[in-house]
């Protein structure tokens, strides 16, 4: 039996629990249906694990984007070496956060269930292919 490996599953916001099952509906860059399943479509398990649990996705979105906004700023700096303008930095740091905000939110959503959630756990039973599930 093969298991799903953990990067992988990250990678493709997979459930923390079976690896298998889909954290997110829809298109990552869809003004309509970008938005995290209630539960996981395969396991069940239920993401928020408590009431307002995603608030604290926010402070791993905020760390986000603090090291999106300096890594924009460096890449601005060593391609156009303007030390001069404030408004080319402050134009750049906002554009480029704003069309990685989809990445973002998923990335901290990830992130908070996968490295900051202690009572989830990977369960390699649930990891499984349909198939075999059902023999
Ligand atoms: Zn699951």
């Amino acid at each position: 039996m093969a298991t799903t490996s953990k990067t992988w599953a990250m990678l493709h916001a997979k459930c923390p629990r079976c690896r298998r099952g889909d954290m997110f509906s829809g298109r990552i860059y869809s003004l309509t249906s970008n938005r995290i399943n209630i539960d996981c479509p395969r396991c069940g398990m239920h993401f928020e694990i408590e009431p307002g649990y995603f608030y604290a996705a926010m402070y791993v979105s905020y760390a986000l984007n603090v090291g999106t906004s300096f890594t924009i700023a460096m890449l601005t700096y060593i391609i156009t070496g303007n030390t001069t303008s404030p408004w080319l930095y402050t134009g750049v740091i906002i554009g480029g956060c704003f069309l990685l905000a989809p990445i973002i939110f998923r990335t901290s959503r990830v992130l908070l269930l996968y490295w900051l959630s202690p009572k989830i756990h990977y369960q390699p039973y649930l990891d499984v292919d349909d198939t075999t599930a059902n023999t």
